[in-house]
Order: structure tokens, then C-alpha cells, then sequence
């Protein structure tokens, strides 16, 4: 106990010399020139790996600078951590920022602004719509000063059977002209089917999640959860209405989906992994499973409502640095590197794990590569002209957005109607 507690003070004296300055080792040059940089992120071991490959280039090129990479599951237990620093005081130099986050962890003063240390020419070849997500002037999320480089882009695109379609002798979709509705629903019709002739459907059109893929209908036909200033609900809007009838009228009205019932004996995500269904969302985290399918697949378009363009969301995850950290200039300059340093950037999006933050790679080098999907275009597309943020980037908080969804499953059950609901 005793030769404990010394140890422990002993380590506490040698820390406080060293942050002081004192010499306490005859040979400190090492100890006082390195500047240790702290990482907390989360991720796959693939991702992990890869990562690591990064940091040791980067510590090549930085002799004075070692990163100490922390990697935990992604997920909630994540956010507990970080929210746990936060509150201790004791914050990673460099940690993930989902944008959602933006406005709260830099209003309560945790992110360090990055505007001072970022030059225009840094971030000139990075997705600007994924930039914009870590701007926030005070007011709006959008706009002002940079909070965050972005680790990844997440364009939300929309995935079709390519053998089914050929199979059923439909012309392919247009790799640029969506649907319409009433297009999308007379072909979804024909691709809905019992195949088998045993009296009993096992073929669908799709089966959305209405918490991931409402948006694409209500943006496109007109609609928002917000008005354009932000602070105003507009879900009454008959436009809304329309999209959220549209979304429910899939399973009920033109029964392209499978119903309740025969979606609870297998989910609707695993009969699209099993060919049954014609369309599903896909996002890049999708590739790597959807490559190894039995099928053929590719990407289009989401259907368009009446204003005819297509529209879907863009995430993203950004890298902050801690405003208490005591080394933001190498903080900063790892974030950067991280974010947007080519050989880096090459390796994650050769992992299939992201397309590249970098633009002039994501439209060269990523574009020409070989495996599928083949129209890879349509995610550069999504991160450069028509991805948007979730409503609740935009607030201090989703909670007003999640409770949106807490009462849907009856409307989307039919037993409760749209209007009322
Ligand atoms: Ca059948």
C-alpha cells in the first residue's frame, strides 16, 4: 500500500517537473521537443489498420509529434465516452463530431475553431457540402467559422436489382433521370410478384425504413421538417402530407412492399440481401456486403416527388480537436492530415469503407475503378450538388425530430391516418 502510493507520487512529481520544464532525466531532449497528440476514435479493425498506416507516415514526416490512437466500438458507448470527457475536463486532443453535435459541444465551448489554422487552399478539393456541416457562425449551423474537417462523407443513394430487372425484362433505370412516383410505382407493380406460383408473393419492390428514407420523399416532392430560417416546425405543410401518404401508400394501397406480417418472419433488409426485393437504399458502408452478393446491383436516382428532382441525405462524421488541448497547431495539422492527405484518403476508399473526401480523387481515381457498383457517380453526385443534412443538424438538439417517429408505426399499420396523425 505504502510502496503504492509513493510510486503514485513519484509519477506526479516527475509530471509536474516535466510540465514545468525541469529537467528530471539526464537525457530529456527526446522528453521535452515530442508532443503527443491523443486520439480517441471508433470504427472496424479494418478501419483501425488503416488508420494506423496513416499515423505512422505521419509521425515519419512529423519527427516531433506521436499520436497516441485510442480506438473504441462505434456506437453509443462512443458518445458516452466522450460525453464523460467532456465533462471531467479531461478531452482527447483529437474526437469524432457527428454534425448533429455542432451546435451544442461549441456552444457549450469544447471545439476548438479550426478557421485560424485552416487556409482556403487546405480544404479547396474537399466536399463543400460536408465543410458546411462544421461551420457554425454562432447562430446558424451552415455558415462561419470551421469547427471540424470532415473524417468521411455518407451519400444516401438509392440501390437496384440489376439481374431482376433483367430477369423481368425491364428497361434498367436512367442513371440521372429519376422517377417519378407514378413511373416508380407502375414498375415497382410488375416487379412485385409470386414467382413461384404457389399462391403467396415472394418477390417485392422495396421495403423502406421510414426512419432513413422518408426524407427522400418529402425533400423531393417540396417538403421539410423546418422552414428555411430554421425554427419553425412545417410537417403540416400538405406538400409533407402528400410524401408521408406517398411513403405509407407503398405497403398499403399499392402493396409493392411486404406487409407487416410477412416483414416480421424476415426483415426487409435481409430479403434485399437475398434478391427479393428490387430496390433498396445503399449507402458506401453498404458496398462491401452488397459487392459480394449473389446479384447484380447498381445505384440510381431516388424516385423524384412534384418538384422532380431527386433529393437525399449526405451524412457525414467530422474530426474536432478539444479546445483545452495544449498542442492545437499539430492537433490541428494531424485533423488536416487525417482528413484530406491523398496516400490516406486512397487507402480508406480502397477499403471500400468511404468514397474519398478529396474531390479530384473521388472524380478520377474512384470513378474509374472497376468493381461495383459501376455508377459510382451517383454518390459523387450526392456529396457535391444534391446531399442534404438531417433537420436536426440544424438545432441544438433531435429530440423534437425523434419524437416525430415515436407514433409512426401506427400510421404506417394504416390505423392511424396521416392527417391525424
Ligand atoms: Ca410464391
Amino acid at each position: 500500500m505504502l510502496k503504492t502510493s509513493k510510486k503514485v507520487i513519484g509519477i506526479a512529481l516527475a509530471a509536474s517537473l516535466l510540465s514545468t520544464g525541469i529537467s528530471v532525466f539526464p537525457n530529456n531532449a527526446q522528453a521535452k521537443s515530442t508532443v503527443e497528440i491523443t486520439w480517441l476514435g471508433s470504427g472496424q479493425p479494418q478501419e483501425k489498420q488503416a488508420y494506423e498506416q496513416v499515423i505512422k507516415r505521419f509521425e515519419k514526416s512529423h519527427p516531433n509529434v506521436k499520436i497516441k490512437y485510442v480506438v473504441m466500438a462505434a456506437g453509443e458507448q462512443y458518445n458516452i465516452k466522450i460525453k464523460a470527457a467532456m465533462a471531467s475536463g479531461n478531452m482527447p486532443d483529437i474526437f469524432y463530431i457527428n454534425p448533429e453535435n455542432v451546435k451544442s459541444w461549441v456552444g457549450s465551448g469544447k471545439v476548438l475553431n479550426l478557421s485560424k489554422y485552416v487556409k482556403k487552399s487546405d480544404i479547396n478539393n474537399i466536399w463543400k457540402p460536408a465543410i458546411s456541416k462544421y461551420r457554425f457562425d454562432g447562430k446558424n449551423v451552415g455558415k462561419g467559422d470551421i469547427y471540424a474537417l470532415p473524417k468521411d462523407v455518407g451519400p444516401f443513394a438509392f440501390a437496384y436489382n440489376k439481374t431482376m430487372f433483367k430477369k423481368a425484362g425491364i428497361p434498367l433505370p436512367d442513371k440521372d433521370k429519376p422517377y417519378t412516383w407514378k413511373q416508380w410505382i407502375a414498375i415497382s407493380k410488375k416487379l412485385t410478384k409470386d414467382t413461384n406460383k404457389d399462391g403467396k408473393l415472394d418477390q417485392w419492390a422495396t421495403g423502406l425504413n421510414i426512419n432513413w428514407s422518408l426524407a427522400p420523399f418529402v425533400w423531393s416532392n417540396g417538403a421539410d421538417w423546418l422552414n428555411a430560417a430554421k425554427n419553425k416546425v412545417t410537417i403540416t405543410d400538405p406538400n409533407f402530407e402528400e410524401a408521408l401518404q406517398f411513403f405509407v401508400d407503398q405497403t398499403n394501397k399499392y402493396k409493392i412492399t411486404p406487409d407487416s406480417k410477412t416483414a416480421a418472419t424476415m426483415d426487409t433488409y435481409q430479403r434485399w440481401l437475398k434478391g427479393q426485393e428490387a430496390f433498396f437504399a445503399c449507402g458506401p458502408w453498404d458496398v462491401p456486403v452488397f459487392n459480394k452478393l449473389p446479384f447484380d446491383y447498381d445505384l440510381m436516382p431516388w424516385p423524384a416527388g412534384k418538384t422532380g428532382k431527386t433529393a437525399t441525405w449526405l451524412g457525414s462524421l467530422g474530426f474536432a480537436v478539444s479546445k483545452t488541448t495544449k498542442h492545437a497547431k499539430e492537433a490541428v495539422e494531424f485533423a488536416m492530415y487525417l482528413s484530406t492527405e491523398k496516400t490516406g484518403q486512397k487507402l480508406v476508399s480502397d477499403l471500400n469503407i468511404q468514397i474519398p473526401n478529396i474531390v479530384d480523387m473521388a472524380t478520377s481515381d474512384y470513378l474509374k475503378r472497376k468493381d461495383k457498383p459501376d455508377n459510382k457517380k451517383e454518390f459523387i453526385q450526392i456529396a457535391q450538388d444534391y446531399g442534404r443534412s438531417w433537420p436536426y443538424e440544424y438545432t441544438y438538439t433531435r429530440e423534437w425530430y425523434d419524437e416525430f417517429y415515436v407514433g409512426i408505426q401506427a400510421v404506417l399499420d394504416g390505423k392511424v391516418s396521416v392527417k391525424q396523425y
